[in-house]
């Protein structure tokens, strides 16, 4: 999609600062962090969200999730804990119409969520 800044950070047209990059998913630093680390995980491929997701989307997202074991590993909260979040549509705030999951760690989270 030519105006969605995801797909421009997926395909390097906007610097972002990635932690990890493979074939099908890329996770960077979000912009404004919520917490000490906040990465956010995509699919360089453009779903626009939960919403959008079909049948054969289910081992990417499975990866995604996986990822967020080994990136909350490395960021050394583990352990401690962290928060895998996804917005889905107006009323959770969705702002960015790439499906995009949020990877926070690095401080306590209340719930429920505000
Ligand atoms: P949402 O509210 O859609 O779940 O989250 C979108 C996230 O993307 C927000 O946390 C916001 O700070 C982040 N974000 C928006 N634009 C950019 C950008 O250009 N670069 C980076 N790294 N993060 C962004
Ligand atoms: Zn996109």
């Amino acid at each position: 999609m030519s105006e969605c800044i995801f797909c421009k950070i997926a395909s390097k047209e906007m610097k972002s600062s990635i932690v990890y990059e493979d074939d099908e998913i890329v996770a960077f630093k979000d912009i404004e962090p919520k917490a000490p680390v906040h990465l956010l995980i995509i699919p360089k491929k453009h779903i626009s969200g939960l919403t959008e997701l079909g049948k054969a989307d289910e081992l990417l997202i499975g990866r995604i999730v996986g990822l967020s074991k080994t990136l909350a590993e490395q960021f050394s909260f583990s352990q401690c804990g962290f928060r895998l979040v996804a917005n889905s549509g107006p009323d959770a705030g969705q702002a960015v119409e790439h499906i995009h999951f949020h990877l926070l760690g690095g401080r306590k989270f209340g719930w429920p969520p505000g």
